[in-house]
């Protein structure tokens, strides 16, 4: 089976829309962003490795994001395909999918820059389900608390910042948005507006699937 690309600047809503997908696909989140965070936290080399490019707001290099991306591909749950979240950053990543995975289609959610700033600074989700808030437009109803699964006491990222999203941004023109190009001359490539409510931007999402899908 293929895999879905969830495509989009930093603070898109990729993560949050991938959750919507997946309850509606049943294929699994795979977050380059999460997996790299995770190797941090565990002091992993890879997460030493890939420190200093997030803490700039950098690509990380392409090898170490191949090499990754290939080794969660051959884990079981992947075997009907995935939902890629912030992966294929770069052409070199894209053509390195195309050897080892078929891409359904690459859902880009698009947002204009101005608004980018204003929704990474003030984000925020839960460590426990991953679900994602934000302090002025999604905000958990009881304050520390996650709507989804209870859990107490929510985290930040440590790129969230004004510092950093700049940079963050300048690396999606350069190095991101030429894949957009990338996938349309393949015929994969569908865009839907990204800044408008939540629920209104995962029906536009999942009404490209069905009708892509024939359903
Ligand atoms: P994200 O959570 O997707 O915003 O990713 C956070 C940071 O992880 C990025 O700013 C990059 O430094 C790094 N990263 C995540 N995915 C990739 C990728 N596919 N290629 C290169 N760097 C990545």
């Amino acid at each position: 089976m293929a895999s879905i690309v969830l495509f989009g600047p930093p603070g898109a809503g990729k993560g949050t829309q991938a959750a919507i997908i997946m309850a509606e696909t049943g294929l699994p989140q795979v977050s380059t962003g999460d997996m790299l965070r995770a190797a941090l936290s565990q002091g992993s080399s890879l997460g030493m490795e890939a420190k200093s490019f997030m803490e700039a707001g950098k690509l990380v290099p392409d090898s170490i994001i191949i090499g990754l991306i290939e080794n969660r591909l051959k884990e079981n749950d992947a075997s009907n395909g995935v939902l890629l979240d912030g992966f294929p950053r770069t052409i070199a990543q894209a053509e390195a999918l195309m050897e080892i995975e078929e891409v359904e289609v690459v859902l880009s959610i698009e947002v204009p820059d101005e608004r980018i700033i204003k929704r990474i600074c003030g984000r925020y989700s839960c460590p426990q389900c991953g679900a994602v808030y934000h302090d002025s437009f999604n905000p958990t109803t009881s304050e520390d608390i996650c709507d989804n699964c209870s859990h107490h006491g929510m985290k930040r990222r440590a790129d969230d910042n004004e510092e950093t999203v700049s940079s963050r941004l300048k690396a999606y023109h350069s190095q991101t948005r030429p894949l957009a190009d990338w996938y349309s001359q393949r015929g994969l490539f569908q865009a839907v507006d990204g800044d408008r409510d939540i629920e209104l931007v995962g029906q536009s999402l999942l009404k490209v699937l069905s009708e892509l899908r024939g359903e």
